[in-house]
């Protein structure tokens, strides 16, 4: 397609990214589909790439570029080494993109692959008009899933992932963290079966909305000591599974606490550096499980997140933070910043 395009940029290192209404629409390549994106959510990620931090000052080497990967449109041209799908298909992506020959991918892991690159992190992304999608990434969106709604199943997919692996049917769980991942994580909970929900966050709006998306109990970890709360609300024993999407060191260690012995902690939030954990005392007499989650499976988690979205009572709406234009991404970056709560959308 050939043309000028409105995005988002990320135009050089440092500080900032630019709004531009003079890009070239991407040139579909053979193993690519071009996407009309419909709808972006903001992730942590394009927080990074905004304020230029080490971890975006390591990955992308590539500048200018259009960032953003959280996203949802239809596909409007097919390279020719596509097949499956057809112009006017409603997709999401996967921002995993695998190499398909390392040993991971060849052992089913693609999601984990040695050689990943990252859609709208070190390839061109979706805050624009158009993205160029790579075959391994295109996810077909489930009927009466909308494009705002499939803009919000990479990030969803994150957290089921932790749910998947925390196994929490029938399970009293512990939720740290209540930003859209937290959400999806208690609303993901429930759908699966746990038994009892315990969501924590520090701000008691997020803890409305966790009630909203299913918790059973809320605690503000900034008046109540989680681990204490916890073992009362679970007859003493502790939580059968922890679930972390805080990312912070002293959540993490207070979560490892509140199990009971043999129970499971699942990682999903990333801590910025090391942190420390007594790991005699904490992990190793108490036979804690414990496992971090790098994206989701390929695509397996995606089918499951699909299929929560169908499960009776489950809903994004209280996930949905706000709509903004693309030209006021600097108005959405300014309002996660100050906390409020839910999933920012960029709508082209
Ligand atoms: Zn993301
Ligand atoms: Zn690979």
């Amino acid at each position: 397609m050939e043309g000028t395009m409105r995005g988002v940029c990320k135009m050089a290192p440092g500080k900032g990214a630019e709004y531009r209404t003079d890009l070239p629409i991407p040139q579909t390549g053979d193993d690519e589909v071009l996407m009309k994106v419909h709808a972006s959510a903001i992730c942590g990620t394009d927080l990074h790439i905004y304020g230029w931090n080490e971890w975006a000052a390591n990955r992308m080497k590539n500048l200018p570029i259009v960032f953003g990967h959280e996203t949802a449109g239809e596909i409007v041209e097919i390279g020719k080494n596509v097949t499956g799908f057809q112009v006017g298909d409603r997709i999401s992506v996967e921002t995993h993109i695998p190499c398909n020959h390392c040993f991971q991918c060849e052992n089913d892991r693609r999601h984990i692959c040695e050689n990943m690159k990252l859609f709208g992190v070190t390839e061109p992304g979706a805050f624009a008009e158009y993205a160029p999608v790579p075959k391994d990434c295109i996810v077909r969106l489930g009927d009466g899933v909308s494009y705002e709604m499939g803009a919000m199943l990479e990030a969803m997919g994150a957290g089921v992932h932790g749910v998947e692996k925390a196994e929490v049917r029938g399970k009293a769980v512990l939720v740290s963290g209540c930003g859209p991942i937290g959400l999806m994580v208690a609303g993901a909970c429930k759908a699966h079966g746990a038994r009892r929900i315990i969501a924590c966050d520090i701000l008691p709006e997020k803890l409305k909305l966790a009630e909203a998306m299913g918790a059973d109990v809320t605690i503000n970890s900034m008046e109540t000591d989680i681990v204490q709360a916890v073992r009362r609300e679970t007859g003493g024993a502790g939580a059968d599974a922890a679930i972390d999407i805080t990312g912070n060191g002293r959540a993490i260690v207070a979560g490892l606490r509140a199990l009971r012995k043999g129970g499971r902690m699942v990682s999903v939030g990333l801590p910025s550096g090391e942190i420390p954990v007594n790991l005699t005392e904490d992990i190793i007499y108490r036979e804690i499980q414990y496992t971090g989650v790098s994206g989701r499976q390929m695509f397996a988690t995606w089918d499951d997140c699909m299929e929560i979205l169908q499960s009776p009572g489950f809903s994004l709406e209280p996930v949905m933070g706000g709509r903004y234009p693309l030209d006021g991404f600097e108005d959405a970056l300014a309002a996660i910043q100050g906390g409020a709560p839910g999933k920012m959308l960029l709508i082209p």
